[in-house]
């Protein structure tokens, strides 16, 4: 829209701006120059009219001269062309009728013309619609004028009696003269037109490139930031297990009080860098969308238990209380799904509940909403009675690296990544995620999820669990080899070993591994899979092919550094047995070799 303009203005200029279309500037165009003819022409005409005496027809023209600089003032002060076309084509068509059936009730050259001009005209001014109807306004009534005066010699008459000949000459003139510049006008409209797509087409093709180089650069940069991270995390995770690993080897040397005291922290602290390091981790894969969820089989009440178990500790350190309530529709059944992604949420949201609540109680609730025998729809809900939420932070909470305020970052530190990730694995699986907070309250979170169920059911082992001595005593004869190429790892697990009176052989890669499987004997191997020259998928997978049916059985537990899920079923793949993920839990990495010994 143009700039406000004066009410005193007479010029196109301000009228006219380059927003306009082509077209739009062409009509305003036409009817600012098209008023100065018809006044000038409408003017003549009135003087002719009017010294011949033809009285009515004088007073046509004078209210054809009045309107036109009426209808000239309201274009240049509001460019409204749409109305004023409208208003110039009602007093066109009333002038047309007046002059065919009163003033000089007759058809002659000039109607035909002023016919003509209304359709081009409407047409050109108002489009399609308008165009037919002002046309058939104008038009029906001449023709039905023809058929009233039906007297079998009609001619049609260059000049009417009743007016002499200067005014049709003016008038012819005149009209000759709207009709060439009302096409003249729009043909140069068109013709900028075409001029001006074909620019814009060109400009189109030229930005497009520029677009594609654009995403080309920026994918490329994704992807140098995500390799990048997983480097970065999977080294920082490597010297992150051994500090976690010698804590943990420390801690079980009987340390003095003081001494357990300080080795808790250093393990607390570096579990906590850990998993930031994972949060990253995870975060970056949703983010370069290489996460698959699994549909595997699993108990919910052993994998609600098993999420809840440490958390209830944490908990009870800080004097809260834990809750943990599971429908009873929802034990006893086999659901499939990705009990990862459910434990990451439902720890991340747990967590969260613990580190913002210093009292009364944390609860977590699993709720069977609707039981459909081979589907149920469950609501997994987490409340605390905590510091709350305030409403306008609601939704940026959930944006990545972002806390509540930085007086949370203070307080209670976290790298605001956990939300995010939630959000984003439940938005993968087209799950909402409700809040409901009240600062100085608690907050509640929830999300509900459709969980098949399998037709078996839940296998209850009973597996009498050995004692501890039982357990060392039967492991001290075990002829053990660990790939393994990282030399801090090695010494970790001699020590770690040596508590089962385990002397392991040492590979320094995966080929060494297999030589040593050729030339000797082993009960069960320890893989690490990243290693230079050869790596433990490989290494695996060339013991299995071993023709000693004996070698290629024996039990490989794969050591991984990554956090990555789908690295489990490339473990299965290369037909390793199990893994256990560096920092492992010595306890659990016991009972898995105890375990699989047994088997053989
Ligand atoms: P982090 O826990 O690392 O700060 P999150 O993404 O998990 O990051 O959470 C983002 C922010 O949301 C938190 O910093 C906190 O301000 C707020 N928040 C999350 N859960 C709760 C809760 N249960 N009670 C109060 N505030 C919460």
């Amino acid at each position: 829209m143009p700039k406000k303009v004066s009410f005193f203005n007479f010029s196109i200029y301000p009228i006219i701006s380059r927003e306009q279309s082509y077209l739009d500037q062409a009509r305003i165009r036409l009817l600012y120059y098209g008023f100065f003819l018809v006044f000038v022409a409408s003017g003549a005409l009135f003087l002719s009219v009017y010294f011949q005496g033809q009285r009515l027809l004088a007073y046509t023209a004078g209210c054809l001269m009045f309107s036109v600089a009426i209808l000239f003032k309201a274009l240049t002060y509001r460019p409204n062309w749409s109305a004023i076309s409208h208003i110039l084509l009602v007093i066109g068509t009333l002038v047309n009728i007046s002059i065919v059936y009163v003033s000089l009730q007759s058809i002659n050259i000039v109607t035909v013309q002023v016919i003509i001009i209304v359709i081009v005209f409407s047409y050109y001014m108002l489009g399609q619609n308008w165009g037919l109807i002002y046309s058939l306004l104008n038009t029906v009534p001449v023709l039905l004028f023809l058929l009233i005066e039906y007297n079998n010699s009609y001619v049609l008459r260059i000049k009417p009696d009743k007016i002499d000949q200067a005014t049709i000459i003016i008038s012819l003139f005149a009209n000759f003269i709207v009709l060439i510049f009302i096409q003249s006008h729009f043909y140069n409209s068109f013709l900028k037109n075409t001029r001006q797509l074909k620019e814009s087409r060109d400009e189109q093709v030229k930005l497009n490139l520029e677009l594609e180089k654009a995403i080309e650069k920026a994918e490329k940069s994704t992807r140098a930031k995500s390799e990048f991270l997983s480097t970065m995390s999977h080294e920082i995770r490597t010297p992150l297990n051994a500090v976690i690993g010698m804590s943990n080897l420390l801690m079980m040397g009987s340390p003095r009080p003081e001494q357990k005291e300080n080795l808790e922290i250093l393990k607390f602290s570096a579990n906590n860098l850990l998993a930031i390091v994972n949060d990253v981790l995870d975060f970056n894969k949703i983010e370069s969308g290489k996460l698959v969820f699994e549909n595997i089989s699993f108990d919910l009440l052993e994998l609600m238990t098993n999420i809840c178990g440490g958390q209830i500790l944490k908990a009870r350190e800080k004097g809260l209380q834990f809750g943990l309530e599971l429908d009873h529709q929802l034990k006893n059944k086999v659901f499939f799904g990705d009990p990862t992604r459910i434990t990451q949420v439902i720890f991340n949201l747990v967590s969260n509940a613990i580190k913002f609540t210093s009292e009364g109680n944390v609860w977590v609730k699993v709720t069977c909403m609707e039981d459909r025998h081979n589907k149920v729809m469950v609501k997994f809900s987490v409340k605390d009675t905590g510091i709350g939420i305030h409403q306008t932070n609601l939704s940026s909470i959930f944006e990545p690296f972002t806390q509540e305020s930085l007086a949370t970052t203070r307080q209670y530190g976290g790298t605001g990544l956990g939300l995010a990730i939630v959000k984003r694995l439940l938005d993968m699986q087209e799950l909402h995620l409700d809040v409901a907070s009240k600062i100085g309250e608690g907050s509640e979170f929830s999300f509900q999820m459709e969980l098949p169920v399998s037709t078996v059911l839940p296998l209850v082992p009973k597996i009498d669990k050995p004692t501890e001595e039982t357990h060392e005593g039967s492991l001290v004869t075990l002829r053990m080899l660990i790939a393994e190429d990282n030399m801090v790892n090695v010494m970790l697990m001699k020590k770690l070993l040596s508590r089962w009176e385990i002397i392991p052989v040492i590979a320094e890669n995966g080929e060494r591994a297999v030589e040593f499987m050729q030339y000797g004997n082993f009960d069960i191997i320890l893989m690490d899979l990243q290693m230079p020259v050869m790596n433990g998928f490989d290494a695996a997978r060339e013991i299995r092919k071993m023709a000693d049916p004996k070698k290629a059985t024996v039990p490989i537990i794969a050591l991984t550094a990554s956090a990555m899920v789908d690295i489990k079923d490339q473990v299965y793949d290369a037909g390793m047995n199990d893994y256990v993920s560096k920092p492992f839990k010595p306890d659990e990495l016991i009972e898995k070799i105890q375990s699989l010994v047994a088997l053989t």
